[in-house]
């Protein structure tokens, strides 16, 4: 069996110790004669799985107690519709648009009311996090949403933005558990599962419980949060599957010494790979640098026609899934938390020696 290096933006790469636990315990999960797919999900040993899950994700992200996590299904773009149906119910709401995906949770959003977009980078083609002092911020809006880490063009937010006393809506679909961050300071954390929590098909919301009040008009059952939590996110069939293996990744984190030790790994890696790309001529990346993603690396090829045989070696190298997004293009290496250093340092190893034999 040969694995690769996995730079997939997502669905990504799960850490190995997890696959392989998952396959240990496939075919008789615990004991139960079936596999952890097969069984009620509100069975004892499902129960088991879905409250251990929920619980060290509370450790591992410091989730103070006035905030209920859901694990929903939907994705992220599911999302994009039930935060303006659960908080705003026709009022005015607030986005910062810094790309592609802060681009598709305004376009959802404008079918439920009015936006404003508070800030753009549009202008300078997203390279960077609009300044703070020219944020048009509405007192009265339902909400602020943003977010952190813009998948595709590889622009995060350096701090969490102080937005004063109106809900801060977060889409970390592609940050979250990379580093500490302080709860206490949103109103909703909401993200896709399959870059750094599991698998595909699992999503997972974190409100702060005085929003789950807020007054709203008819909201499908399943993007009704205050439903789902009454619920224990069991209206209708969570994602079974999905949701163990996120168990299992949470259990995996703290096992690595949880989110302060990723963190630091996570710094260094995208701080050695940025270094090398600035130091080269023949590679940029083309992010200001107070903006760039720790997760997700784009850069280009000062020569473009070198792109396919650039991504075909690196194939062969057993680094996979460099291809930009087709929306912009060059190449992208995703290096989420299951990412290891060594990997990293084995693809700016090969950038290396790419750049010395084509440069
Ligand atoms: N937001 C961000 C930041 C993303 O990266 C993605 C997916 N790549 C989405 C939203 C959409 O997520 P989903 O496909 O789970 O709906």
């Amino acid at each position: 069996m040969t694995r690769v290096m996995n730079f997939s933006a997502g669905p990504a790469a799960l850490p190995q110790a997890v696959l392989e636990r998952a396959r240990d315990e496939l075919l008789d999960f615990r004991g139960s004669g079936m596999s952890v797919m097969e069984m009620s999900h509100r069975g004892k040993p499902f129960m088991a799985v879905a409250e251990k899950a929920e619980q060290d994700l509370r450790t591992l992200m410091d989730i103070p107690d006035n905030y209920t996590v859901l694990f929903l299904q939907g994705g992220a773009t599911g999302q994009f519709a039930a935060i303006p149906m659960n908080l705003a119910n026709g009022r005015g709401m607030d986005y910062i648009d810094t790309g592609a995906w802060s681009g598709k949770a305004i376009k959802e959003a404008q079918k439920y009311g009015p936006v404003n977009i508070v800030a753009s980078s549009q202008a300078s083609g997203y390279d960077s996090i609009p300044d703070r002092a020219s944020w048009n911020l509405d007192p009265n809006a339902a909400y602020v949403h943003y977010t952190p880490n813009e998948t595709i063009g590889g622009v995060e937010f350096p701090e969490i933005p102080d937005v004063g006393d109106v809900p801060l809506v977060a889409d970390m679909s592609s940050t979250i558990l990379s580093r500490p961050i302080d709860v206490s300071k949103f109103g909703v954390i909401y993200a896709g599962a399959q870059k750094n929590i599991g698998p595909a098909g699992l999503t997972v919301v974190i409100v702060r419980n005085d929003l789950l009040e807020r007054d709203k008009g008819n909201v499908p059952a399943v993007l009704d949060w205050a439903l789902q939590a009454k619920n224990d996110s069991m209206y209708n069939t969570p994602p079974t599957f999905g949701w163990y293996l996120a168990g299992l990744v949470f259990e995996w984190l703290l096992e690595q010494g949880g989110l302060e030790s990723m963190g630091k790994t996570n710094q260094r890696k995208a701080a050695k790979l940025y270094q090398y790309i600035d130091n080269s001529a023949f590679y940029r990346n083309p992010v200001e640098p107070t903006a760039r993603s720790w997760m997700n690396v784009p850069f280009i090829l000062a020569d473009d026609s070198l792109d396919g045989t650039f991504l075909n070696e690196a194939d062969a190298a057993g680094l996979s899934s460099l291809k930009g997004h087709r929306s912009v293009g060059g190449m992208r290496a995703s290096i989420y938390n299951a990412v290891p250093e060594s990997s990293v340092d084995a693809l700016i190893d090969f950038m290396a020696d790419f750049e010395n034999r084509h440069a």
